[in-house]
């Protein structure tokens, strides 16, 4: 691994300053960042130690929840507020990594951890992320965990996130903090698409840092899911995952949010599929009728072409659970 300077900093401004220069990158918990060095697939010439800057808490608010980014996955997914007003986020969270590895991730880490496409960790194989213009391996490659939706000819590549998906669903907004102050994004727009820019996980400046994300207040909290579908039961990414959040009234669905993860370079929001259940009674047929309709504009590859039936059954099981119908 190439040698590289350590700095504890202690205010934000500070880490707005020091990453302003070229080779510098935040650590926070390192769970991905130092695998990818270790592998050399980056090599910072500086870290900025950013885990004693006050941007743990999490705080009720007028309008909902404000999580801050240095918050770690298992305090989050064990929060009482958490749990009793948005469980989609807690189910989510605890359905990703292992115990040892969420008490070190971070909320902020989270959302910028790499895609786990294993050509991408291979330094001896062609990847237009790692390297933009040397190709890409798992095109023509072992694609199975890759990407079903919004993919590109440069990148298949899927996001690995659990707790993503979830706050993707949740209409959450991300806080970010760069030299002229604070700005907010939906979550749905801080995660990219591939483009001809698979180099690119997301739409953080380079002058910015995340500080928190924010949660809107919702109806959604007695009939949530999240459904992870993956080759082991624990610390495996996921092949198909679904968050599932509906708002019922008398078996009527009053209004629904649905994300996937396993199957995009990003969270995957499924707005159409969503608006399709406004109105309906709950049923498989309602759910079923919404899964064909998230799945327009879906296209396979050799080796996970699997998904293209395996999504749809996630969706509808997803919702069956949300619901109370399982
Ligand atoms: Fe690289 Fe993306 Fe291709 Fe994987 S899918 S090899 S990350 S360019």
């Amino acid at each position: 691994m190439k040698q590289f300077q350590y700095v504890r900093a202690l205010t934000q401004q500070s880490v707005l300053e020091a990453i302003n220069k070229p080779g510098t990158k935040i650590i926070a918990g390192g769970t991905n960042l130092v695998d990818l060095m270790k592998r050399g697939v980056t090599a910072p010439d500086k870290l900025i130690d950013i885990n004693h800057l006050p941007l743990k808490n999490i705080t009720a608010t007028k309008t909902g929840v404000h999580i801050g980014a240095l918050a770690l996955n298992s305090v989050v997914s064990e929060n009482n507020l958490i749990i009793e007003k948005q469980p989609l986020l807690s189910m989510a969270l605890k359905a990703g990594a292992s115990p040892q590895l969420r008490n070190m991730a971070t909320v902020g880490g989270n959302m910028m951890q790499r895609t786990r496409c294993t050509y991408f960790y291979d330094v001896t194989m062609p990847c237009n992320k790692r390297e933009p213009g040397s190709g890409c391996g798992a095109l023509e490659g072992i694609n199975r965990m890759h990407a079903i939706f919004g993919t590109s000819t440069q990148c298949i590549a899927v996001h690995p996130s659990d707790m993503c998906v979830g706050l993707a669903a949740l209409d959450a907004k991300v806080v970010i903090a760069g030299h002229k102050g604070e700005r907010r994004i939906s979550f749905t727009d801080f995660h990219r698409l591939p483009g001809d820019h698979p180099e690119m996980d997301n739409n953080l400046g380079k002058n910015e840092m995340i500080v928190a994300v924010e949660i809107p207040d919702n109806n959604f909290a007695k009939n949530s899911y999240y459904l992870k579908v993956r080759d082991r039961q624990s610390y495996a990414f996921a092949l198909v995952s679904v968050a599932a959040a509906l708002d019922i009234d008398n078996g009527v669905i009053r209004n629904a949010r649905l994300a996937m993860g396993g199957v995009a370079h990003k969270p995957w929001r499924l707005f159409d599929a969503e608006k399709s259940l406004v109105g309906k009674s709950v049923s498989e047929e309602s759910f079923k009728q919404a899964a064909e309709i998230a799945m327009q504009g879906a296209k396979g590859y050799e080796y996970n072409s699997f998904k293209l039936k395996l999504a749809p059954a996630t969706i509808t099981e997803a919702l069956k659970h949300a619901s109370g119908l399982v």
